[in-house]
Protein backbone atom coordinates (compact mmCIF):
# COMPACT_ATOMS: atom_id res chain seq x y z
CA UNK A 1 0.00 0.00 0.00
CA UNK A 2 1.30 3.17 -0.96
CA UNK A 3 0.03 6.50 1.23
CA UNK A 4 0.88 9.58 -1.01
CA UNK A 5 0.87 13.45 -0.80
CA UNK A 6 0.86 15.08 -3.68
CA UNK A 7 2.52 18.88 -3.89
CA UNK A 8 1.33 20.56 -6.89
CA UNK A 9 3.72 23.42 -7.45
CA UNK A 10 3.29 27.20 -9.16
CA UNK A 11 7.35 25.95 -10.12
CA UNK A 12 7.90 22.85 -8.93
CA UNK A 13 6.06 19.70 -7.88
CA UNK A 14 6.84 17.19 -5.11
CA UNK A 15 5.41 13.77 -3.57
CA UNK A 16 6.01 12.14 -0.23
CA UNK A 17 5.03 8.78 1.10
CA UNK A 18 5.32 7.29 4.30
CA UNK A 19 8.10 4.39 4.57
CA UNK A 20 7.84 1.64 7.01
CA UNK A 21 8.54 3.53 10.25
CA UNK A 22 5.56 5.56 9.92
CA UNK A 23 7.62 8.77 8.40
CA UNK A 24 6.94 10.80 5.32
CA UNK A 25 9.73 10.86 2.67
CA UNK A 26 10.06 12.31 -0.86
CA UNK A 27 9.88 9.95 -3.45
CA UNK A 28 12.62 10.92 -6.31
CA UNK A 29 11.30 10.78 -9.32
CA UNK A 30 12.92 8.78 -12.50
CA UNK A 31 15.47 11.14 -12.93
CA UNK A 32 16.62 10.52 -9.10
CA UNK A 33 15.65 14.49 -8.45
CA UNK A 34 13.00 15.46 -5.13
CA UNK A 35 11.38 18.22 -6.90
CA UNK A 36 9.97 17.62 -10.56
CA UNK A 37 9.76 21.70 -11.99
CA UNK A 38 6.08 22.36 -13.34
CA UNK A 39 6.93 22.70 -17.00
CA UNK A 40 5.25 20.99 -20.05
CA UNK A 41 6.71 21.02 -23.51
CA UNK A 42 5.38 19.69 -26.26
CA UNK A 43 7.54 17.87 -28.53
CA UNK A 44 6.88 18.58 -32.43
CA UNK A 45 4.06 20.84 -31.03
CA UNK A 46 2.39 17.60 -29.87
CA UNK A 47 4.05 14.86 -27.40
CA UNK A 48 4.02 16.44 -23.91
CA UNK A 49 7.71 15.93 -22.01
CA UNK A 50 6.96 17.10 -18.64
CA UNK A 51 9.65 18.34 -15.72
CA UNK A 52 13.73 18.66 -16.59
CA UNK A 53 13.57 17.13 -19.69
CA UNK A 54 10.70 19.87 -20.59
CA UNK A 55 12.89 23.17 -19.71
CA UNK A 56 16.21 21.54 -21.33
CA UNK A 57 14.88 20.05 -24.45
CA UNK A 58 11.68 23.08 -25.03
CA UNK A 59 14.82 25.79 -25.32
CA UNK A 60 14.83 25.87 -28.89
CA UNK A 61 10.84 26.04 -28.70
CA UNK A 62 9.77 28.58 -26.47
CA UNK A 63 6.23 28.53 -27.79
CA UNK A 64 5.77 24.90 -27.21
CA UNK A 65 6.95 25.63 -23.57
CA UNK A 66 4.23 26.30 -20.77
CA UNK A 67 4.93 26.86 -16.90
CA UNK A 68 2.93 28.62 -13.96
CA UNK A 69 -0.35 27.16 -15.39
CA UNK A 70 -1.33 26.70 -11.87
CA UNK A 71 -2.05 30.49 -11.36
CA UNK A 72 -4.84 29.58 -14.42
CA UNK A 73 -6.02 26.28 -12.91
CA UNK A 74 -9.74 25.95 -13.48
CA UNK A 75 -9.82 28.86 -16.27
CA UNK A 76 -11.68 27.76 -19.20
CA UNK A 77 -9.01 29.13 -21.52
CA UNK A 78 -7.25 27.34 -24.00
CA UNK A 79 -3.50 27.75 -23.56
CA UNK A 80 -1.99 25.53 -26.21
CA UNK A 81 -3.38 23.65 -29.22
CA UNK A 82 -1.67 20.69 -30.41
CA UNK A 83 -1.01 19.86 -34.05
CA UNK A 84 -3.52 17.43 -33.86
CA UNK A 85 -6.31 20.50 -32.98
CA UNK A 86 -6.38 19.71 -29.40
CA UNK A 87 -6.95 22.21 -26.83
CA UNK A 88 -5.20 21.95 -23.53
CA UNK A 89 -6.54 24.36 -20.74
CA UNK A 90 -4.46 25.15 -17.48
CA UNK A 91 -6.26 21.95 -16.00
CA UNK A 92 -5.37 19.70 -18.99
CA UNK A 93 -1.50 20.63 -17.84
CA UNK A 94 -2.23 19.98 -14.39
CA UNK A 95 -3.85 16.69 -15.28
CA UNK A 96 -0.38 15.97 -17.60
CA UNK A 97 1.91 17.19 -14.54
CA UNK A 98 -0.09 14.80 -12.51
CA UNK A 99 -0.20 11.87 -14.27
CA UNK A 100 3.57 12.24 -14.61
CA UNK A 101 4.52 12.24 -10.58
CA UNK A 102 2.23 9.24 -10.55
CA UNK A 103 4.81 7.19 -12.72
CA UNK A 104 7.28 8.11 -10.87
CA UNK A 105 5.57 7.30 -7.44
CA UNK A 106 4.92 3.80 -9.12
CA UNK A 107 7.92 3.61 -11.00
CA UNK A 108 10.05 3.57 -7.48
CA UNK A 109 7.31 1.65 -5.39
CA UNK A 110 6.44 -1.12 -8.19
CA UNK A 111 2.72 -0.62 -7.15
CA UNK A 112 -0.54 1.05 -8.78
CA UNK A 113 -1.19 4.98 -7.24
CA UNK A 114 -5.21 5.88 -7.41
CA UNK A 115 -5.35 7.85 -3.94
CA UNK A 116 -3.45 10.14 -2.48
CA UNK A 117 -4.05 14.15 -0.59
CA UNK A 118 -3.19 16.79 -2.73
CA UNK A 119 -2.38 20.18 -1.39
CA UNK A 120 -3.86 23.46 -2.37
CA UNK A 121 -2.85 26.98 -1.33
CA UNK A 122 -5.41 28.01 1.59
CA UNK A 123 -6.45 31.33 -0.89
CA UNK A 124 -7.22 29.04 -3.70
CA UNK A 125 -10.88 29.75 -4.48
CA UNK A 126 -13.17 26.70 -5.18
CA UNK A 127 -13.29 26.71 -8.67
CA UNK A 128 -9.45 26.60 -8.43
CA UNK A 129 -9.86 23.49 -5.77
CA UNK A 130 -12.54 22.21 -8.12
CA UNK A 131 -10.13 21.80 -11.06
CA UNK A 132 -7.52 19.85 -9.22
CA UNK A 133 -9.67 17.28 -8.26
CA UNK A 134 -10.82 17.01 -11.89
CA UNK A 135 -7.02 17.00 -13.09
CA UNK A 136 -6.10 14.29 -10.47
CA UNK A 137 -9.12 11.96 -11.10
CA UNK A 138 -8.59 12.42 -15.50
CA UNK A 139 -5.05 11.56 -14.57
CA UNK A 140 -6.28 8.58 -12.60
CA UNK A 141 -5.93 9.49 -8.62
CA UNK A 142 -8.90 9.91 -6.95
CA UNK A 143 -8.17 12.81 -4.15
CA UNK A 144 -8.84 11.49 -0.90
CA UNK A 145 -8.66 15.08 0.82
CA UNK A 146 -7.55 18.42 -0.49
CA UNK A 147 -5.86 19.86 2.06
CA UNK A 148 -4.61 23.56 2.56
CA UNK A 149 -0.86 24.01 1.66
CA UNK A 150 0.04 25.89 5.23
CA UNK A 151 -2.26 23.44 6.80
CA UNK A 152 0.28 20.29 5.74
CA UNK A 153 3.21 22.33 7.26
CA UNK A 154 2.06 22.68 10.19
CA UNK A 155 0.56 19.44 10.62
CA UNK A 156 4.07 18.07 9.17
CA UNK A 157 5.87 20.57 12.24
CA UNK A 158 3.01 19.72 15.01
CA UNK A 159 3.89 16.30 14.71
CA UNK A 160 7.44 16.59 14.82
CA UNK A 161 7.28 18.29 18.04
CA UNK A 162 4.72 16.94 19.74
CA UNK A 163 4.35 19.80 22.42
CA UNK A 164 1.44 22.05 22.66
CA UNK A 165 2.08 25.35 21.19
CA UNK A 166 0.84 28.90 18.80
CA UNK A 167 2.59 29.27 15.89
CA UNK A 168 2.75 30.84 12.54
CA UNK A 169 3.32 29.49 9.11
CA UNK A 170 4.47 31.79 6.08
CA UNK A 171 4.75 30.01 3.11
CA UNK A 172 5.86 31.90 0.22
CA UNK A 173 6.28 29.65 -2.72
CA UNK A 174 7.15 29.95 -6.55
CA UNK A 175 3.34 31.39 -6.99
CA UNK A 176 1.59 32.27 -3.72
CA UNK A 177 1.55 33.17 -0.18
CA UNK A 178 -0.35 31.79 2.55
CA UNK A 179 0.06 32.77 6.18
CA UNK A 180 -1.87 30.67 8.44
CA UNK A 181 -1.66 30.45 12.64
CA UNK A 182 -2.26 27.54 13.92
CA UNK A 183 -2.54 25.87 17.42
CA UNK A 184 -1.58 22.61 18.28
CA UNK A 185 -2.87 21.11 21.40
CA UNK A 186 -2.32 17.33 22.50
CA UNK A 187 -3.55 15.97 19.44
CA UNK A 188 -5.73 18.62 18.03
CA UNK A 189 -4.25 21.27 15.37
CA UNK A 190 -6.98 24.09 14.99
CA UNK A 191 -5.94 26.71 12.25
CA UNK A 192 -6.94 30.04 13.61
CA UNK A 193 -6.36 31.88 10.63
CA UNK A 194 -5.35 32.25 7.00
CA UNK A 195 -4.78 34.79 4.72
CA UNK A 196 -3.18 34.89 1.72
CA UNK A 197 -2.05 36.26 -1.76
CA UNK A 198 -2.98 33.99 -4.91
CA UNK A 199 -0.17 35.56 -6.99
CA UNK A 200 2.73 36.60 -4.97
CA UNK A 201 5.65 34.15 -5.02
CA UNK A 202 9.08 33.97 -6.18
CA UNK A 203 8.09 34.10 -10.14
CA UNK A 204 6.75 37.78 -9.10
CA UNK A 205 10.24 38.62 -7.54
CA UNK A 206 12.21 37.03 -10.71
CA UNK A 207 9.78 39.33 -13.25
CA UNK A 208 11.71 42.45 -11.22
CA UNK A 209 14.94 41.21 -12.09
CA UNK A 210 13.83 40.43 -15.53
CA UNK A 211 12.75 44.33 -15.83
CA UNK A 212 15.50 45.60 -14.82
CA UNK A 213 17.74 43.59 -17.37
CA UNK A 214 15.67 44.50 -20.30
CA UNK A 215 15.82 48.23 -19.05
CA UNK A 216 19.42 48.10 -18.82
CA UNK A 217 19.82 46.19 -21.92
CA UNK A 218 17.59 48.74 -24.08
CA UNK A 219 19.78 51.72 -22.11
CA UNK A 220 23.33 49.97 -22.91
CA UNK A 221 22.51 48.33 -26.52
CA UNK A 222 19.93 50.75 -27.93
CA UNK A 223 17.49 47.94 -28.61
CA UNK A 224 14.72 46.64 -26.63
CA UNK A 225 13.77 43.23 -26.69
CA UNK A 226 10.36 42.39 -27.13
CA UNK A 227 8.06 39.10 -26.15
CA UNK A 228 6.62 38.82 -29.52
CA UNK A 229 9.93 39.13 -31.59
CA UNK A 230 12.45 37.81 -29.20
CA UNK A 231 10.74 34.75 -27.35
CA UNK A 232 14.19 32.69 -27.06
CA UNK A 233 15.67 35.80 -25.27
CA UNK A 234 12.82 35.87 -22.41
CA UNK A 235 12.98 32.24 -22.32
CA UNK A 236 17.00 32.43 -21.04
CA UNK A 237 15.97 35.28 -19.24
CA UNK A 238 13.26 33.14 -17.34
CA UNK A 239 16.19 30.93 -16.22
CA UNK A 240 18.92 33.85 -15.94
CA UNK A 241 16.95 35.77 -13.47
CA UNK A 242 15.82 32.85 -11.47
CA UNK A 243 19.14 31.85 -10.78
CA UNK A 244 20.76 35.57 -10.49
CA UNK A 245 17.93 35.49 -7.62
CA UNK A 246 18.91 32.29 -5.59
CA UNK A 247 22.85 33.48 -5.96
CA UNK A 248 21.56 36.74 -4.08
CA UNK A 249 20.10 34.48 -1.18
CA UNK A 250 23.90 33.82 -0.73
CA UNK A 251 25.97 36.47 -1.95
CA UNK A 252 25.42 40.08 -2.21
CA UNK A 253 26.12 40.60 -5.70
CA UNK A 254 25.43 38.88 -9.07
CA UNK A 255 25.81 39.56 -12.74
CA UNK A 256 23.41 38.32 -15.85
CA UNK A 257 25.21 38.10 -19.06
CA UNK A 258 22.12 39.05 -21.83
CA UNK A 259 22.81 38.80 -25.57
CA UNK A 260 19.86 39.57 -28.00
CA UNK A 261 19.94 40.19 -31.80
CA UNK A 262 23.74 40.43 -32.45
CA UNK A 263 23.85 42.43 -29.06
CA UNK A 264 25.28 41.90 -25.33
CA UNK A 265 24.78 43.94 -21.91
CA UNK A 266 26.24 42.62 -18.73
CA UNK A 267 24.01 43.29 -15.73
CA UNK A 268 24.99 43.78 -12.56
CA UNK A 269 22.63 43.19 -9.81
CA UNK A 270 23.19 43.95 -6.07
CA UNK A 271 21.33 42.31 -3.48
CA UNK A 272 20.70 45.78 -1.89
CA UNK A 273 19.32 46.62 -5.63
CA UNK A 274 16.87 43.05 -5.56
CA UNK A 275 15.47 44.01 -2.09
CA UNK A 276 14.74 47.67 -3.13
CA UNK A 277 13.23 46.44 -6.52
CA UNK A 278 11.35 44.00 -4.87
CA UNK A 279 10.15 45.90 -1.35
CA UNK A 280 6.67 46.16 -1.99
CA UNK A 281 5.97 42.08 -2.54
CA UNK A 282 7.56 41.82 0.27
CA UNK A 283 5.70 44.40 2.16
CA UNK A 284 2.52 42.85 0.98
CA UNK A 285 3.52 39.85 2.34
CA UNK A 286 4.53 41.18 5.70
CA UNK A 287 0.76 43.01 5.35
CA UNK A 288 -1.01 39.54 5.35
CA UNK A 289 0.81 38.30 8.00
CA UNK A 290 -0.17 41.26 10.42
CA UNK A 291 -3.35 40.20 9.00
CA UNK A 292 -3.68 36.57 9.66
CA UNK A 293 -2.20 37.35 13.69
CA UNK A 294 -4.98 40.04 13.75
CA UNK A 295 -7.70 37.86 12.61
CA UNK A 296 -6.81 35.01 14.95
CA UNK A 297 -7.52 37.85 17.90
CA UNK A 298 -4.01 37.04 18.56
CA UNK A 299 -1.08 39.69 19.02
CA UNK A 300 2.52 38.38 18.19
CA UNK A 301 3.20 37.66 22.36
CA UNK A 302 0.61 35.36 21.86
CA UNK A 303 2.91 33.05 19.67
CA UNK A 304 5.60 30.29 20.12
CA UNK A 305 7.27 30.18 16.61
CA UNK A 306 7.13 31.07 13.22
CA UNK A 307 7.70 28.21 10.66
CA UNK A 308 9.22 28.79 7.37
CA UNK A 309 7.73 27.13 4.29
CA UNK A 310 8.33 27.21 0.63
CA UNK A 311 11.49 27.84 -1.76
CA UNK A 312 10.89 31.52 -1.48
CA UNK A 313 11.95 31.89 2.17
CA UNK A 314 15.17 31.31 1.61
CA UNK A 315 15.74 35.07 0.36
CA UNK A 316 17.58 36.70 3.14
CA UNK A 317 15.37 39.96 3.19
CA UNK A 318 11.93 38.06 3.90
CA UNK A 319 13.79 35.96 6.88
CA UNK A 320 15.03 39.25 8.62
CA UNK A 321 11.95 41.11 7.74
CA UNK A 322 9.75 39.24 9.25
CA UNK A 323 11.70 38.96 12.68
CA UNK A 324 11.21 42.59 12.78
CA UNK A 325 7.83 42.68 12.39
CA UNK A 326 7.21 40.03 15.21
CA UNK A 327 10.51 39.88 17.35
CA UNK A 328 10.58 36.09 16.96
CA UNK A 329 13.39 34.19 15.04
CA UNK A 330 11.94 32.32 12.27
CA UNK A 331 13.16 28.59 11.76
CA UNK A 332 13.36 25.97 8.82
CA UNK A 333 13.10 23.24 11.55
CA UNK A 334 11.50 21.11 8.60
CA UNK A 335 12.63 21.80 4.85
CA UNK A 336 10.68 24.56 3.94
CA UNK A 337 10.92 22.43 0.35
CA UNK A 338 9.01 19.37 2.36
CA UNK A 339 7.11 20.44 4.71
CA UNK A 340 3.65 20.79 3.10
CA UNK A 341 4.47 17.38 1.35
CA UNK A 342 5.33 15.71 4.48
CA UNK A 343 2.11 17.05 5.70
CA UNK A 344 0.19 15.56 3.32
CA UNK A 345 1.35 12.48 3.43
CA UNK A 346 0.88 12.42 6.71
CA UNK A 347 -2.57 13.41 6.45
CA UNK A 348 -2.98 10.76 4.14
CA UNK A 349 -2.28 7.91 6.63
CA UNK A 350 -4.77 9.55 8.78
CA UNK A 351 -7.70 9.61 5.94
CA UNK A 352 -6.87 6.15 5.42
CA UNK A 353 -6.88 5.61 9.51
CA UNK A 354 -10.54 7.18 9.39
CA UNK A 355 -11.76 5.17 6.89
CA UNK A 356 -10.45 1.67 8.57
CA UNK A 357 -7.87 0.55 6.35
CA UNK A 358 -4.93 -0.83 8.07
CA UNK A 359 -1.69 0.74 6.87
CA UNK A 360 0.63 -1.88 5.62
CA UNK A 361 3.86 -0.89 4.09
CA UNK A 362 6.83 -3.22 3.46
CA UNK A 363 4.42 -5.91 4.87
CA UNK A 364 3.76 -4.58 8.32
CA UNK A 365 1.36 -2.26 9.69
CA UNK A 366 2.94 1.67 10.17
CA UNK A 367 1.62 3.80 13.49
CA UNK A 368 -0.48 5.99 12.03
CA UNK A 369 -0.22 9.88 12.86
CA UNK A 370 -2.29 11.02 15.53
CA UNK A 371 -3.96 14.09 15.37
CA UNK A 372 -7.28 15.64 14.93
CA UNK A 373 -7.20 18.84 12.14
CA UNK A 374 -9.60 21.73 12.29
CA UNK A 375 -9.61 23.88 8.94
CA UNK A 376 -11.08 27.06 8.43
CA UNK A 377 -12.37 29.02 5.49
CA UNK A 378 -9.93 31.09 3.66
CA UNK A 379 -12.76 33.41 2.28
CA UNK A 380 -16.06 34.55 3.06
CA UNK A 381 -19.70 33.80 1.10
CA UNK A 382 -22.39 35.04 1.01
CA UNK A 383 -25.19 36.22 -1.78
CA UNK A 384 -25.94 39.27 -3.84
CA UNK A 385 -28.39 41.91 -1.63
CA UNK A 386 -29.44 45.14 -2.85
CA UNK A 387 -29.32 48.51 -0.46
CA UNK A 388 -32.19 50.53 -0.07
CA UNK A 389 -30.89 52.68 -2.25
CA UNK A 390 -29.93 49.86 -4.74
CA UNK A 391 -26.60 49.12 -4.32
CA UNK A 392 -25.49 46.08 -4.40
CA UNK A 393 -23.43 44.44 -2.16
CA UNK A 394 -22.77 41.16 -0.74
CA UNK A 395 -24.44 40.00 2.63
CA UNK A 396 -22.19 37.02 4.02
CA UNK A 397 -23.22 34.00 5.40
CA UNK A 398 -19.93 31.97 6.11
CA UNK A 399 -17.57 34.36 7.47
CA UNK A 400 -13.81 34.32 6.69
CA UNK A 401 -12.17 31.55 9.50
CA UNK A 402 -15.35 29.62 9.80
CA UNK A 403 -14.33 26.20 10.82
CA UNK A 404 -14.95 23.30 8.38
CA UNK A 405 -17.06 21.29 7.83
CA UNK A 406 -20.00 23.66 8.27
CA UNK A 407 -23.55 24.85 7.77
CA UNK A 408 -24.94 28.30 7.95
CA UNK A 409 -28.56 29.37 6.73
CA UNK A 410 -29.66 32.98 6.11
CA UNK A 411 -33.38 34.40 5.32
CA UNK A 412 -33.55 37.37 2.89
CA UNK A 413 -36.68 39.20 1.33
CA UNK A 414 -37.78 40.11 -2.02
CA UNK A 415 -36.65 43.31 -3.64
CA UNK A 416 -40.84 43.55 -5.00
CA UNK A 417 -43.21 42.18 -3.35
CA UNK A 418 -45.12 40.95 -6.68
CA UNK A 419 -41.83 39.30 -7.83
CA UNK A 420 -42.26 35.63 -8.67
CA UNK A 421 -38.61 34.65 -9.38
CA UNK A 422 -35.51 35.03 -7.32
CA UNK A 423 -31.99 35.02 -8.65
CA UNK A 424 -29.73 34.25 -5.53
CA UNK A 425 -26.08 35.28 -6.70
CA UNK A 426 -23.46 33.18 -4.54
CA UNK A 427 -20.63 35.70 -4.16
CA UNK A 428 -17.36 35.18 -2.63
CA UNK A 429 -16.01 38.24 -0.42
CA UNK A 430 -16.29 40.45 2.92
CA UNK A 431 -19.56 41.41 4.52
CA UNK A 432 -20.99 44.45 2.96
CA UNK A 433 -18.06 44.62 0.22
CA UNK A 434 -19.43 45.91 -3.10
CA UNK A 435 -20.28 43.50 -5.95
CA UNK A 436 -18.35 44.54 -8.33
CA UNK A 437 -14.95 43.69 -5.98
CA UNK A 438 -16.49 40.35 -5.21
CA UNK A 439 -16.74 36.85 -7.11
CA UNK A 440 -19.61 35.68 -8.45
CA UNK A 441 -19.33 31.67 -8.01
CA UNK A 442 -22.58 30.62 -8.87
CA UNK A 443 -26.25 31.72 -9.06
CA UNK A 444 -29.29 29.37 -7.81
CA UNK A 445 -32.69 30.72 -9.43
CA UNK A 446 -35.98 30.08 -7.74
CA UNK A 447 -39.67 30.91 -9.89
CA UNK A 448 -42.89 30.42 -9.79
CA UNK A 449 -43.08 31.91 -6.37
CA UNK A 450 -46.09 32.90 -5.03
CA UNK A 451 -47.32 36.43 -4.43
CA UNK A 452 -47.62 36.99 -0.95
CA UNK A 453 -47.03 40.58 0.67
CA UNK A 454 -47.12 40.13 4.37
CA UNK A 455 -44.19 37.12 4.10
CA UNK A 456 -40.42 39.26 4.46
CA UNK A 457 -37.39 37.10 4.57
CA UNK A 458 -38.92 34.59 2.94
CA UNK A 459 -36.05 33.41 0.79
CA UNK A 460 -33.91 31.20 2.72
CA UNK A 461 -30.54 30.75 1.34
CA UNK A 462 -28.03 27.88 3.06
CA UNK A 463 -24.03 26.95 2.55
CA UNK A 464 -23.05 23.80 3.87
CA UNK A 465 -19.06 23.70 3.44
CA UNK A 466 -17.68 20.21 3.04
CA UNK A 467 -14.08 19.42 4.65
CA UNK A 468 -11.98 20.09 1.08
CA UNK A 469 -13.65 23.27 1.49
CA UNK A 470 -16.04 22.86 -1.14
CA UNK A 471 -19.72 24.41 -1.21
CA UNK A 472 -22.84 23.32 -1.97
CA UNK A 473 -25.69 26.01 -1.59
CA UNK A 474 -29.26 25.60 -1.55
CA UNK A 475 -32.23 28.32 -2.37
CA UNK A 476 -36.06 27.62 -0.86
CA UNK A 477 -39.02 29.98 -0.83
CA UNK A 478 -40.52 29.35 2.75
CA UNK A 479 -43.93 30.67 1.46
CA UNK A 480 -44.45 28.45 -2.02
CA UNK A 481 -41.83 25.82 -0.85
CA UNK A 482 -40.41 25.31 -3.60
CA UNK A 483 -36.27 24.43 -2.91
CA UNK A 484 -33.42 24.50 -5.46
CA UNK A 485 -29.89 22.94 -4.48
CA UNK A 486 -26.65 23.28 -6.42
CA UNK A 487 -23.27 21.89 -6.15
CA UNK A 488 -21.60 25.04 -7.48
CA UNK A 489 -20.20 23.65 -11.15
CA UNK A 490 -17.01 25.24 -11.10
CA UNK A 491 -16.34 23.50 -15.02
CA UNK A 492 -16.98 27.10 -17.01
CA UNK A 493 -14.91 29.11 -14.54
CA UNK A 494 -16.31 31.55 -12.09
CA UNK A 495 -19.22 33.76 -13.76
CA UNK A 496 -18.17 37.81 -14.28
CA UNK A 497 -20.93 38.32 -16.16
CA UNK A 498 -24.12 40.03 -13.71
CA UNK A 499 -27.22 38.91 -14.49
CA UNK A 500 -30.31 40.28 -13.45
CA UNK A 501 -30.39 40.63 -9.59
CA UNK A 502 -34.03 41.35 -8.58
CA UNK A 503 -33.61 38.84 -6.92
CA UNK A 504 -33.62 38.37 -2.50
P1 LIG B 1 8.19 26.04 -3.90
O1 LIG B 1 6.88 26.46 -4.48
O2 LIG B 1 8.18 25.88 -2.43
O3 LIG B 1 8.79 24.86 -4.60
O4 LIG B 1 9.20 27.26 -4.14
C1 LIG B 1 9.70 27.57 -5.39
C2 LIG B 1 10.23 28.98 -5.38
O5 LIG B 1 11.29 29.07 -4.43
C3 LIG B 1 10.78 29.39 -6.73
O6 LIG B 1 10.27 30.66 -7.08
C4 LIG B 1 12.27 29.49 -6.46
O7 LIG B 1 12.88 30.50 -7.24
C5 LIG B 1 12.31 29.87 -5.01
N1 LIG B 1 13.60 29.53 -4.37
C6 LIG B 1 14.13 28.31 -4.20
N2 LIG B 1 15.33 28.42 -3.61
C7 LIG B 1 15.57 29.74 -3.42
C8 LIG B 1 16.66 30.51 -2.86
N3 LIG B 1 17.76 29.92 -2.40
N4 LIG B 1 16.52 31.85 -2.82
C9 LIG B 1 15.42 32.47 -3.28
N5 LIG B 1 14.37 31.81 -3.82
C10 LIG B 1 14.45 30.46 -3.89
Amino acid sequence: MIVIGMDVGTTRSKVAAMDETGRPQIVLNRRGDPFTPSVIYFEDGRTPIVGAEALAEGFLHPEYVHSCFKRALGSPDGLHTDASGKSYTATGFTQILITDLKQDVEARFNEEVDEAVFTVPANFQDHKKQAMIDAAGAAGIKVVKLVHEPTAAGIAYALQKKRDFRFVVFDLGGGTLDVSILEAAGSEITVLSTTGREKLGGEDFNARIERLVVEQFAKETGYEPTVESDAMFFQELADKAERAKIHLSQKTATKIVAGCQGRQAIVEITRDQFESLTSDLLQDALGCTTQAVEEASLSWTDLDSIILVGGSVRMPAVQSALADLSSIVPHCDIEPDRAVCYGAAQMCAMEFAKQGKAIMIGGRAIPTPQAFVQEVTAYGVGCCVADKDGALRNAVILSKGTSIPTTKTDRFSLLHEDQTEARIEILQGGEGQAYDECLSIGEIVLTNLPVEHKKSKRIEVTYAIDANGMIRATGKDLVGGEQVEIRIDYSKGTTSSKPGRDAA
